[in-house]
């Protein structure tokens, strides 16, 4: 069985009851009925549920050739341009269902990285660590698991390498080797989804060096494993979850993220793909963080759609939607939101094949989609606050609107245009609220998949500056080493690229 329902995958984490999650302060021991995790939890299902509805079971299955049956999308491993392609397209689909960020993805890049990862090891003569995650790959798509995706580490001083830094571990590191696996300790931050998950898949975080060998580590372990501590982080607006109501605390779908603790976590060997392995740390993160950065292409275009939508109800609601600026704020939020689409699909059909059966994203399309998403979607918020009015920082609560001394007020003054009530209008409210100022949208644009100097680092990288030199050169008439090949893009390689052909 390769495919479960969002019913399946929630009977199973409300069992997974060793797993320690902590949120403000307490510990919770159901995460599918603790009113701060719920949405989190039913946004994560949403990826469940997308292998069933009808239409999105053609995007979000998948057929595997490692267990030569069908699998989730999500705990798959890219087979093609096309392939690459429809993740951004699922992406973009599943962000229409919960308006929220749904935290699958991150696992998914882990495992698509890592298969790459291993890939080149074995070209160079190092094939167990190959051997090892192809069984576990079969075992996650067969068992249809949630994997949270945990690379950023708490990292201490920025400017310190791991073996430097003050607190040994401010990276998670091996600290004692056994015949029948590791221990590590350490700490993982802003892990998307990891209180919904039942696997976390950890990678380094940053290219090392020799002395940083202890830090060079792979593995992946069950979120319930003895000594991992989840301490869930606050949202804006989080605490009206625990109101109990049904409009303002987002009780439908959000998204969470983790500081995970690694107190002496004990990892089998056949779990662990990385060991002291630094020189494909470099490697590993140049393919992790473009498959992340490509697929912000889909989910963000997929809120920025909610958000286009709901600014434009709200026009409608005050009866402003042919307004001449009203409607070019509009048409400029399809523009953003589609650059960014466009990004991502072109991502994933310029893809690179590093190795025989390895598809991976185009690496300066991907760090361009992910640029825009460092800025587009603030803009995108920007208009639509323009556009929706005062009222969404100003709306009466939900609990005004069901006092029976205040709700006609709210009903008289409230309500725009007719056929729309004053409730339709602080239901929209709450939904832009929540989607545009939201974690997802301004926080994660910016920082997930790496801050905005990662991508600008790389663009120098990538881009063959002497090259266009050279063209120019010529151009002008002067001497000129230009020499022309059938490449179009003045691109150097990247590390990978390189790497999959040294031997
Ligand atoms: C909502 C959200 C979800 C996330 N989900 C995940 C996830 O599921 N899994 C995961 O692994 N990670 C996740 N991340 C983490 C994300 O990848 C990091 O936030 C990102 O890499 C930036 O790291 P940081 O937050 O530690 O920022 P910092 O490193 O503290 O960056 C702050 C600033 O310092 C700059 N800076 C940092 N280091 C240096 C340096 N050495 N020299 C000069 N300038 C420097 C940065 O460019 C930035 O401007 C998530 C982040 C967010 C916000």
């Amino acid at each position: 069985m390769g495919l479960r329902t969002g019913e399946q995958y929630l009977d199973a984490i409300k069992v997974r009851n060793k797993a320690e999650v902590y949120v403000l302060g307490k510990e919770v021991k159901d995460v599918t009925t603790n009113p701060f995790l719920k949405p989190s939890i039913l946004s994560f299902k949403a990826t469940f549920d997308a292998a069933w509805d009808e239409d999105t079971k053609d995007l979000a299955r998948v057929w595997s050739p490692f267990i030569n049956d069908e699998t989730n999308r999500f705990n798959h491993i890219h087979r093609s341009p096309d392939d690459l392609a429809a993740k951004v397209k699922l992406l973009r689909k599943i962000s229409h269902k919960v308006g929220a960020c749904f935290q699958r993805c991150v696992g998914f890049d882990a495992l698509n990285t890592l298969y790459i990862t291993v890939e080149l090891m074995a070209q160079h003569g190092k094939t167990e660590p190959k051997e090892k995650f192809v069984e576990y790959l079969k075992t996650v798509q067969k068992r249809d698991l949630a994997l949270a995706g945990a690379m950023t580490d708490a990292k201490g001083v920025r400017t310190l390498k791991p073996h430097q830094q003050p607190n040994k571990d401010a990276y998670v590191r091996v600290t004692e080797v056994t015949k029948d696996g590791i221990y590590v300790s350490g700490a993982k931050a802003n892990i998307t989804g990891v209180a919904a998950s039942e696997e976390i898949v950890v990678l380094p975080t940053r290219a090392m060096g020799p002395e940083d060998q202890d830090y060079a580590v792979a593995f992946s372990v069950p979120t319930d494993s003895e000594g991992i501590k989840i301490i869930v982080g606050r949202q804006l607006n989080d605490a009206r979850r625990l109101e109990g109501g049904e409009i303002d605390g987002i009780p439908y779908f959000y998204n969470h993220e983790g500081l995970v603790i690694f107190d002496h976590v004990f990892v089998p060997m056949d779990r662990v793909f990385l060991l002291r392995d630094w020189q494909y740390t470099g490697q590993l993160v140049e393919i992790f963080s473009a498959y992340h950065r490509q697929g912000y292409g889909g989910c963000k275009a997929g809120l920025g759609d909610v958000i286009i939508g709901a600014s434009y109800n709200l026009a409608k609601q005050a009866g402003v939607e042919k307004a001449s600026h009203i409607q070019e704020k509009i048409t400029e939020e399809i523009f953003l939101t589609e650059t960014m689409y466009a990004a991502g699909i072109a991502a994933s059909l310029n893809a690179v094949q590093p190795c025989p059966g390895c598809w991976w994203v185009n690496p300066m399309h991907a760090n361009v989609t992910k640029h825009l998403v460092t800025r587009f979607p603030s803009q995108i918020s920007q208009l639509s606050v323009d556009i929706a009015g005062g009222i969404l920082g100003t709306a009466p609560s939900e609990w005004d609107l069901k006092n029976p001394k205040l709700r006609e007020y709210i009903a008289k003054y409230l309500q725009g245009i007719e056929g729309y009530t004053a409730e339709d209008r602080i239901r929209m409210v709450r939904l832009l609220e929540n989607v545009s100022l939201g974690v997802a949208f301004q926080i994660e644009s910016v920082h997930g998949a790496g801050s905005p100097a990662a991508q600008r680092i790389m663009f120098t990288r990538l881009y063959d500056l002497s090259y266009s030199e050279e063209v120019a050169k010529r151009l002008a008439g002067m001497k000129s080493e230009v020499h022309f090949t059938q490449k179009t893009e003045p691109w150097r390689e990247t590390e990978t690229e390189k790497l999959a052909k040294s031997k």
